[in-house]
């Protein structure tokens, strides 16, 4: 028997803070039954409807951010300002896509016969399931959320072990709001009994959508899930960033953007950098001021004022984040600052750079998920498109230049969903943020977001 509740707990001092509710696939598969059921009330209201209630949802977030910050920091660790950055970065998604519920549009083409006209509605695919992971426990439910329930679907979010109370706060918002019963379900589980769950819903043929933010590995496992009843999917999987130095770019801002790049939730989102490639003619000045601006950094638990860089979520990370390093240094890698877990002990781990980084070492193949900078010289511009595009990822990719032709040159031919040009921050709600190749499928946030939700049908008219 599985234990009825598991325990939730602060990464930054490993205090149990919270117990939660441990559901069994049979209790997801009755949450799926009450999405099923509060589907015709929800995709009959009009978008403004739709819209309306939305938008008190999202002054709700607001209203309460700087609660729902604290409690992120508490179960999640990154440092307090970035939670609150993710609050509101979160909340935009519903105020866009409440927008976007009433700008739904089909079509009607010219029609070939002349006895006969043509529609195209565009339609709710119905419920859908989210699956999330810990490294923005509000953010990457939204995110889904508010297109799927603008879109008139009805949803069950599963979201991560080690983060499920951001969820929760974000549901009795949402209940606050006035969203109906149903339409909003949240499903709680430990590890193990998040993949019988996972199992559950991607089995089930009332579920007709899929969408998963997690590893590459297991948005494989639910794909071939889905398979069987033909789900639509929609996978924001691993990266493997690139961040490109060329020989034209201005030094001082790489180095900004390279600090926001890289240790940005200290270092666990799916678009930080694992790989800077810095030209020749710039790679030890750059270095040295990366190093200089690394050590500036305040590590720090993240309730701590001016706390920058808060612990990793677990154990696991910390091991994954040493065998990098370890790797790299015994494959003739540099340590040129940080490589150890940091004075506070647990799970802080210094913010560490490394230079003579080469093709070979697991950092340059595999997502390190931690506060690790790795350097990389390159010498000519074919050289290193061919590096950063050396990969079986492709979510996001960053360079800096001052060139408009190499500018463009670079932009197009990088095989990534992604790319900042002279700039190291690159999400918001009106991006169609997602990877291509192993990266994952479709889009999230934008005006094409919405679409994922949407169903086209084709309505043919004899006169
Ligand atoms: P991360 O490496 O970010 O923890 P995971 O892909 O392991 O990413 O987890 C992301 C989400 O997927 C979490 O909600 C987790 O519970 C869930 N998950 C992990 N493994 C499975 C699985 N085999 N089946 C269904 N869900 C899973």
């Amino acid at each position: 028997m599985n234990p009825s509740t598991f325990s939730v707990s602060n990464p930054a001092n490993q205090a149990v803070i919270a117990q939660v509710k441990n559901m069994t696939p049979a209790d997801a598969l009755a949450a799926v039954q009450k999405a099923e059921s509060a589907l015709p009330i929800w995709r009959t209201k009009t978008g403004k409807e739709r819209a309306a209630i939305m938008r008190r949802w999202f002054n709700l977030i607001n209203r309460d951010a700087d609660r729902l910050a604290k409690l992120m920091t508490e179960e999640q660790g990154k440092a307090l300002v970035e939670a609150k950055g993710e609050v509101i970065y979160a909340a935009s998604f519903i105020e866009w896509f409440a927008e976007e519920a009433k700008r739904v549009m089909g079509a009607v083409p010219a029609s070939p016969w002349a006895d006969k006209r043509m529609m195209v509605l565009k339609q709710p695919i119905g419920v859908c399931v989210s699956i999330t992971p810990w490294n923005f426990p509000l953010a990457m439910i939204t995110r889904k959320v508010a297109p799927a329930i603008a879109a008139g679907c009805t949803i069950v979010i599963k979201p991560a072990e080690q983060t499920p109370l951001s969820a929760l706060a974000l549901g009795e918002l949402a209940k606050e709001a006035g969203i109906p019963n149903g339409v909003i379900n949240i499903v709680t589980a430990d590890a193990t009994n998040s993949i019988a769950i996972g199992e559950a819903l991607c089995s089930s043929p009332v579920v007709r959508h899929l969408s998963f933010t997690g590893s590459t590995p297991v948005g494989r496992i639910l794909m071939e899930q889905c398979a069987p009843t033909i789900k639509k999917v929609a996978l924001e999987l691993g990266g493997h960033a690139p961040f490109i130095v060329f020989e034209d770019a201005n030094l001082d801002a790489a180095v900004e953007g390279a600090i926001q790049s890289k240790y940005r939730n200290a270092g666990q989102t799916c678009v930080c950098t694992n790989r800077f490639y810095v030209h020749e003619s710039l790679h030890d000045a750059f270095v040295q001021q990366l190093a200089e601006a690394t050590k500036k950094i305040k590590v720090a638990p993240g309730l701590e004022p001016g706390s920058q860089l808060g612990p990793l979520i677990d154990q696991q990370a910390v091991d994954k984040v040493k065998s990098h390093v370890a790797d790299s240094i015994q494959k003739g890698a540099q340590l040129v600052i940080g490589g150890k877990l940091h004075a506070l002990g647990g799970t802080f781990y210094e913010p560490t750079v490394l230079s003579g980084v080469k093709k070979g070492m697991l950092i340059t193949e595999e997502e390190t998920f931690g506060p690790v900078a790795a350097v990389i010289p390159f010498n000519t511009e074919a050289e290193v498109i061919q590096m950063a595009n050396d990969s079986e990822y492709g979510l996001a990719s960053y360079f800096y230049s001052r060139d408009i032709g190499r500018i463009w040159r670079v932009a197009e031919a990088l095989e990534f969903g992604m790319v900042g040009v002279n700039t190291g921050i690159i999400s918001n709600e009106v991006a169609p943020f997602g990877g291509v190749k192993q990266s994952g499928l479709g889009r999230e946030g934008s005006v094409w977001g919405i679409e994922e939700y949407l169903e086209m049908k084709y309505v043919c008219l004899g006169l």
